[in-house]
């Protein structure tokens, strides 16, 4: 059965990396009816947080990766499953008991030793190292102390930690679903490391290799980074006696100049993504395609489509490039392929929360409908509606004209104040067309037509004027689409300069 993990350290934001690692996960569980965890890897004490966990979870649920076990599912009350109870918790802070007893039965069988160097005798063997030329790791002094010496040393309390007896003349070969055959000679790779600090906690390859084993991990799926990680795990594995998982070591994300991705290419965690605008379903595509293709020329996947035809037979080893504009152009598709409900709750969330709209207001379908209709053609993102509403509601008219857009209108004799009048007037009369009225439309029409009459005036001599009395900009969608939109908008909004203010 397939059974694999995402096992986040809670030390940040969840990050693109940390997202496709999660992703692959998930697809391959769902792709085969197997189950996939979520185990928090807070082992680190000073580097992880609470807060930073809640944020994980919250971007994995906003990416709609579920899990079947998790961190915040109780494992010892009644109510939980055999399953859970036989799991155990899935924050290894919990897990102590677990791995120290683990440590006790490598150390009665011979692969595990106390060590007690000194902080400065490790300074000391390091710097000789490096003056060597040589790579700096343990000596493995401690690892040659008779029973009476360690003894001696532990009923006297003399802090210690415990030490992996790394084998001699060792080979560990893994057969990596995506690399293909890595070998280590294991000896000249690393010395004896540590599986547990001198208070206790057990080392992060200690702890990963005994949970992978207890919770059945099937293929642990994850980044490229963590190979030699991998070695020692493996060792660790052996000296237990587990079985071994698979394993599938996804290539590296770079950015557009082919160094690892990072801070400096922009946006990299979930939560900066989804606050610029990006929709859930849109990350996931794109992040699929991150170090997997199908063979095919597709390129738009719905969840379902992934899951079928996702394999970890077609994950690539050559590194991924990020393109940013790429993640853009797709999310501009799939807002464009979003249903009116989906829209209309996207853009009313988007609106109050930039305090556009006024959070105790209700939706007002009708304009959420216009405001939709109006920036159709010009979104790509869920945050341009903070951007082009602002827009609208602002009323920009010294701007345009300090840009010279609308100097020949304003200044030159153009008529413009005279026809601001007209307008006023008319809007004063009640004659202007309200927002909630049914035929908008035919309204403005004929509000149009009075005024043409009335300042004799047609085309572009009687828009451009309109336009720019009324929005304040030379240019935007439609006339009367606004004016609907601010009429609508008017008591909804403290931000919206009104109608009256606007022409007065
Ligand atoms: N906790 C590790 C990390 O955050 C992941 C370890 C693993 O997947 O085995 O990078």
């Amino acid at each position: 059965p397939v059974r694999v993990r995402f096992a986040p350290s809670p030390t940040g934001q969840l990050h693109v990396g940390g997202a496709r690692t999660a992703l692959f996960n998930w697809l391959h569980a769902r792709k085969h009816n197997g189950v996939f965890m979520l185990r928090i890897e807070d082992t680190d004490q000073s580097r992880s947080t609470r807060e930073h966990e809640e944020s994980l979870l919250q971007d994995l649920r906003w990416l709609g990766l579920d899990w079947d076990y998790g961190p915040e599912q109780a494992t010892t009350d009644s109510s939980c499953s055999e399953e859970l109870k036989r799991i155990g918790p899935l924050r290894q802070s919990e897990r102590g008991f677990i791995y120290q007893n683990y440590v006790k039965k490598l150390y009665s069988q011979g692969f595990v030793y106390p060590c007690f160097c000194t902080e400065e005798e490790l300074e000391r063997q390091r710097v000789e190292m490096e003056a060597l030329g040589q790579a700096p790791k343990y000596a493995g002094t401690c690892r040659h102390l008779s029973s009476a010496e360690v003894e001696k040393l532990m009923a006297s309390g003399t802090p210690h930690v415990f030490r992996f007896k790394v084998p001699k003349h060792t080979k560990v070969v893994l057969h990596d679903i995506v690399r293909g055959d890595v070998s280590w000679d294991v000896e000249a790779t690393f010395g004896d490391f540590i599986v547990m600090r001198s208070n206790g906690v057990p080392v992060y390859n200690f702890c990963v290799a005994i949970d992978d084993a207890l919770m059945g991990i099937s293929t642990v799926i994850r980044a490229e980074e963590h190979l030699t990680n991998t070695v020692r795990q493996i060792l660790v594995l052996h000296a237990l006696g587990f079985p071994l998982p698979s394993y599938a070591h996804c290539s590296l994300i770079l950015g557009e100049d082919r160094t690892k991705l990072s801070k400096r290419h922009g946006a990299t965690s979930v939560n900066q993504f989804r606050a610029e605008g990006y929709l859930p379903e849109a990350l996931i595509n794109y992040l699929a395609l991150l170090g997997w293709h199908d063979g095919t020329e597709q390129e738009f996947y719905s969840r379902e489509e992934l899951t079928k035809a996702f394999s970890l037979s077609r994950l690539s080893k050559a590194p991924a490039i990020f393109d940013i504009g790429k993640l853009r152009w797709m999310n501009a598709r799939y807002m464009r392929s979003l249903s009116n409900e989906r829209l209309r709750t996207i853009i009313s969330e988007r609106l109050k929360s930039a305090n556009l709209l006024y959070p105790h207001v209700d939706s007002n379908d009708l304009l959420i409908d216009m405001i939709a209709e109006v920036t159709r053609d010009s979104v790509e993102l869920a945050s341009d509606y903070e951007y082009q509403v602002s827009k609208l509601f602002s009323y920009p008219l010294e701007e345009t004209v300090q840009s010279g857009e609308a100097v020949e209108l304003v200044e030159k004799g153009g008529g413009f104040y005279e026809l601001s009048q007209v307008i006023i007037r008319s809007f004063q009369e009640g004659t202007f067309p309200s927002g909630e009225h049914d035929d908008h439309r035919t309204l403005w029409k004929e509000w149009i037509k009075r005024v043409s009459k009335e300042t004799k005036r047609k085309g572009k001599h009687l828009f451009h004027p309109v336009r720019l009395a009324l929005t304040g900009k030379m240019s935007g969608p439609d006339v009367g689409d606004v004016i609907r939109i601010l009429a609508l908008a008017k008591g909804k909004s403290d931000k919206l300069v009104s109608l009256e203010e606007r022409i007065r």
